[in-house]
């Protein structure tokens, strides 16, 4: 095993430095948002009650702003999380009669109840919104597709989805990402473009407001939380769409004035000051992971040398067993629960049983390292996260000497 590790670092050494490279690119980006703000203890303190003139929340959307390149930020432990806040994004700006395309197939299994694929008495359908969805080819968007259908411009928004999440595909790099966007802009000025950029801050030096994005939303218990803010959601893009999102955010004519930060403005500085480091580390773990199982014969996606745009490791097992058995080892090796064992289980939303390892700090964390998979062929593990490298490199160790010992 020893021997492996060795074998395995050794043969990625090289994509840690360029590893190294990003993380010092966006290290110094956010140093520079601290600074630029003046950030100071005072702003570490937080407000109660309607949670009006808070410093320390101001300065943080303007950090934001600043990081994302965009007019406007709403960062709020208000959002319970991911699904909540794309959820107030897709309800805060369309309106009954508005049609929503997704370019990159069917989104977020979350999203289905949003959007109304899944029938919902509150969903987008409900209230009259029109979703259509132009399916990937061979993986990667129909860009031929895409300008048909945003030319007759009668789209409101076009939405994307730039993680894998838990789709059999690749993460959309920043290029890739870039190439859409101008693609759409060619025949359409107007139609706003909304990414879903869960799992992918601070995998790139650029985000995808900085290329084209009107909106950009994510959640702050996966990358740019660090595992240090322990709830919330942030939103970011041109100010008139951020106003719209922010009334129903809160209320119609409150906008973003208000929301108590209960004294989490601290954590969601110091995650932030983290991030990029964090996520860097997450990489690290998702490479050593990619290349060692490879080296045992195992498909994973993406290749340990791969370029990346989320921090998600796909692991193609063929066998249920080593699946449970690894994610079972993941559980052992996490620094909560490390004593729970996980079984596969019936999870609403989900045709085939699930198996679910998270032994996290924040509740549902997968900035964390964690792993799961449905319990069907061909039996694809999903890790992601991992707080350090060095922890990440004993659990992916000891999962793999849990499957090959058998
Ligand atoms: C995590 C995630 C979401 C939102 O999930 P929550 O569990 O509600 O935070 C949406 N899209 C993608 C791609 C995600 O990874």
């Amino acid at each position: 095993m020893n021997k492996l590790i060795q074998k395995t670092e050794k043969q990625v050494e090289d994509i840690f430095k360029q590893i190294d490279e990003i993380e010092l690119t966006n290290t110094e980006r956010v140093l520079k948002a601290f600074s630029n703000h003046k950030i100071s203890e005072a702003h570490l303190n937080g407000t109660t009650g309607y949670g009006y003139g808070d410093v320390g929340r101001e300065a943080i959307e303007s950090m934001f702003c600043e990081l994302f390149g965009t007019e406007e930020a709403l960062v709020r432990t208000q959002f319970i999380s991911g699904t909540h806040t794309i959820s107030t994004t897709l309800f805060g700006i369309l309106r009954p009669g508005d049609i929503v395309l997704s370019i990159n197939g069917k989104p977020y299994d979350t999203l289905d109840e949003v959007i109304g694929i899944r029938e919902n008495p509150s969903s987008l359908k409900a209230f009259g919104v029109t979703y259509e969805q132009i399916d990937l080819k061979e993986g990667l968007f129909d860009l031929e597709a895409i300008k048909e259908r945003a030319s007759k411009k009668d789209i409101k928004m076009i939405i994307v989805q730039r993680s894998r999440g838990y789709a059999f595909r690749k993460a959309f790099t920043i290029e890739e990402l870039e190439e859409v966007f101008k693609a759409i802009r060619e025949v359409n000025s107007e139609v706003i473009i909304m990414v879903d950029n869960c799992y992918g801050e601070f995998v790139d030096i650029k985000e995808p407001t900085h290329i084209g994005a009107d909106i950009a939303v994510g959640s702050l218990i996966k990358n740019i939380g660090a595992g240090i803010a322990p709830t919330g959601g942030y939103i970011v893009g041109k100010k008139h769409l951020i106003d719209l999102i922010s009334d129903r955010y809160s209320a119609p004519g409150l906008g973003k004035e208000g929301g108590a930060t209960f004294g989490l403005n601290r954590q969601i500085l110091q995650g932030l000051f983290m991030a990029p480091h964090t996520v860097c580390q997450a990489l690290k773990i998702d490479v050593f992971a990619s290349a060692m199982l490879e080296q045992l014969g195992y498909e994973t996606y993406p290749k340990y040398d791969e370029k990346r745009s989320d921090i998600v490791q796909m692991i193609k097992f063929n066998d249920a067993d080593k699946l449970i058995k690894f994610c079972q080892a993941i559980q052992a090796n996490s620094p909560i629960d490390s004593h729970v064992v996980p079984e596969p289980w019936d999870m609403p939303g989900y045709e085939d049983k699930v198996i679910m390892a998270s032994g996290a700090f924040t509740a549902g964390s997968s900035i964390e390292i964690s792993c799961d998979g449905p319990i069907r062929p061909p039996y694809i593990a999903y890790l992601q996260g991992g707080l350090t490298y060095a922890s990440g490199k004993i659990a992916v160790a000891n999962a793999v000497k849990n499957i090959e010992n058998k």
